[in-house]
């Protein structure tokens, strides 16, 4: 390892005025540390025994000059220099070992805490993913856990080895000549001094050039992605832009510049320390063995190796504690993330629903988005992460309520469609029902037990969501299904397809159910993607469905299959439907229409359109002569938004 590398190590955060919060240290080793305690003690024996070793050769060289080659001593000569072959030998068997014992421990360190990380994310509340950003988390999964491991078998190795070291070669030097050795360490300490002072130049160096060329590499994206080009070219300032840029690229020039000077400087400085201890050592040593004999020329040999041996360890010492430090903010943000609360752990008593009925109530419930405070990570909200805006303060922020007193049921095998202007609060009253936010007071109720009180895998299988535009995995069509049934078999999967009616289409890709689909796959159309949603439901046979109806205009025949879909996903069960089109309204057995957050009115179809009230105003401006239905978005019909001053049924 070269000395003081970790200095300028890329990426690294900044550590200055860094306090490692009291018994972190207890902590990572009864977390992490403590089930290799073995391993780790046989690391750290292989470990001073390799620094032990690396102090010898010197003292060989020097006893083979004196009490070999000056006394004409040959055996003295022959065994000394195996002896040194030896030392060789075993050295380079045992720094393998140590290497083996050292990636075994952190290859297990980094295992347990990305998957101690990632179990722990995913089982957070959804609030957390809205306002946290993913890039980093999974910075935190990647770089953070690497950080953290480099504590455990990196830094605090390496300090344990350069101690041993430094301490074995002094004491040696010590007992050949004292004042030399004292002179030596001056010289050696001074210069290091002057090292760590380049080092952390080039470490401050090294962030702004990351900083700049982030920036660099953010105006890209930018400006380079479709709605950036056309804001470009429409107002007219291709030149404004490119002087920018121009600015930008040349900070980023300049910075590297002087980056590249400063590091061949630190490296040149280290590199001319040691030379200098070494003339040192044949100069001043040189003279006092010409005047007063007071050290022997193998004397010189040895102190000439020992300089070098007790010079490094010295060198990394002097910045071990930048690298102590920094491992410990690993540690430190890897912790913050595994105490912040899931929220979700079934409390003790929690019940299992066997069979559930799906009768489903909300009783007098109000809820508030909680406030970021309670759901992002503390360093996310100063910003601290790499290139990160702090979020804005939203902690002081007082939430307001979204829905203020909701009471509404939905007896089992019923379907119950909410209808209400946009932001009125329906979707978050689907997500209420299916716990990805608790309630602030009042109760959800399935089957008259509190979903709080339900164990949430007997919660996720009495319910399943659709949302408008269902998420798919980068996987193939059947893994995507059996997201819902690990079990399914493949006729299983044919025959919800088929219910689906998304079966044919399927059938007709060149790979089947193999197709992958996703992100980067084959792009279903919107109510394609719907019904396969419909028939993961289908999979999973959940007494309760929550449907979120897509907005977006499908041509008739896919409506059509879509509406086929759903009678069949909605059939013997409970539903509780935002509804967009008609046809879903006029099936439904009540309709709730909400408006900011309350329930203003409730019944059939029948009843609430000849009632005065806001469903019979969005009906008639929306269902009214000359109007093709609800899903008609209102901005294609002018005169309809005066009327109801809100965005009608979205
Ligand atoms: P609807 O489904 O009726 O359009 P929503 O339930 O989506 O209404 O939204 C109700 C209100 O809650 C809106 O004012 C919206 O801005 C707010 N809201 C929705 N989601 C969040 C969220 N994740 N964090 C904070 N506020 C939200």
């Amino acid at each position: 390892m070269n000395p003081g590398t970790g200095a300028i190590r890329r990426g690294a955060p900044d550590v200055t005025g860094y306090r490692p919060t009291k018994g972190l240290l207890g902590r990572i080793w009864r977390e992490f540390a403590r089930p290799y305690r073995r391993r780790l003690a046989v690391f750290f024996v292989v470990l001073l025994a390799v620094s032990g070793l690396g102090v010898l050769p010197p003292v060989i060289f020097g006893r083979i000059i004196d009490h070999g080659v000056m006394a004409g001593n040959l055996d003295v000569v022959l065994w000394l220099g195996a002896a040194a072959g030896v030392v060789a030998v075993l050295s380079a068997v045992l720094g393998v070992a140590q290497r083996y014992l050292s990636a075994s421990i952190s290859e297990r360190l980094i295992y347990d805490l990305r998957q101690r990380l990632y179990d722990h994310i995913q089982r957070m509340p959804l609030a957390f993913f809205t306002r946290t950003r993913c890039g980093a988390l999974i910075s935190r999964i990647n770089n953070d856990v690497i950080g953290a491991q480099q504590a455990v078998t990196g830094q605090f190795g390496n300090v344990a080895a350069d101690a041993v070291q430094l301490a074995v070669a002094l004491g040696v030097m010590v007992s050949i000549e004292w004042r030399l050795t004292l002179a030596l360490l001056v010289l050696l300490v001074a210069f290091a001094g002057v090292a760590r002072r380049v080092a952390r130049r080039l470490q401050a160096l090294t962030r702004e050039q990351m900083r700049h060329n982030a920036a660099m590499s953010d105006r890209m994206t930018e400006r380079f992605n479709v709605s950036g080009a056309l804001l470009v070219k429409l107002f007219g300032r291709p030149d404004e832009e490119a002087r920018e840029f121009n600015d930008t690229a040349w900070r980023v020039a300049d910075v590297s510049l002087r980056r590249a000077v400063i590091s061949r400087t630190f490296f040149a400085t280290l590199t001319m320390v040691g030379a200098l201890g070494v003339a040192l050592v044949y100069g001043v040593g040189g003279a006092m063995a010409v005047t007063g004999g007071a050290v022997t020329a193998g004397q010189i040999v040895t102190l000439s190796g020992l300089v070098m041996t007790a010079y490094q360890p010295l060198n990394r010492l002097s910045n071990a504690h930048v690298e102590l430090l920094t491992a410990l903010v690993s540690f430190e943000r890897v912790f913050e993330v595994l105490d912040l609360p899931t929220g979700q752990a079934p409390h003790e008593g929690a019940v299992a629903l066997q069979r559930p009925r799906g009768d489903l109530a909300l009783e007098r419930v109000r809820f508030a988005y909680p406030p970021a405070s309670e759901v992002t990570l503390a360093s996310l909200r100063r910003g601290d992460e790499q290139g990160g805006e702090p979020l804005p303060d939203l902690e002081h922020h007082v939430a307001t309520p979204v829905l203020h007193d909701v009471t509404l049921s939905v007896p089992a095998g019923w379907t119950v469609a909410l209808v209400g202007p946009s932001g009125s609060g329906k979707s978050t009253i689907l997500s209420l029902v299916a716990r990805l936010y608790d309630v602030d007071a009042g109760a959800v109720r399935l089957d008259g037990v509190d979903v709080r009180d339900l164990t949430p895998a007997s919660l996720s299988a009495a319910l399943a969501m659709v949302s408008q535009d269902p998420h798919l995995f980068h996987d193939t069509i059947a893994a995507n299904l059996r997201y819902a049934a690990p079990q399914a078999s493949d006729a299983d999967l044919e025959a919800v397809c088929r219910a689906a009616h998304i079966h044919d289409l399927i059938a007709g890709l060149p790979q089947g159910y193999q197709t992958i689909v996703g992100e980067r796959g084959y792009r279903l159309s919107g109510g394609e993607k719907q019904r396969l949603a419909i028939a993961r439901v289908l999979l999973a046979d959940p007494a309760v469905v929550l449907l979120d109806e897509a907005t977006s205009h499908l041509d008739s025949e896919s409506e059509a299959a879509v509406q086929a879909a759903l009678a069949e996903a909605l059939r013997g069960r409970t539903s509780l439907v935002i509804a967009h089109r008609l046809s879903t309204i006029m099936r439904a057995d009540r309709i709730v229409v909400v408006a900011d957050g309350r329930v203003v009115q409730q019944g059939t179809h029948d009843e609430l359109v000849s009632a005065p009230g806001l469903y019979a105003t969005l009906f008639r401006t929306q269902f009214g002569p000359g109007h093709a239905g609800l899903t008609t978005p209102a901005g294609r019909h002018p005169g309809s938004a005066a009327e109801t001053a809100n965005d009608p049924i979205p």
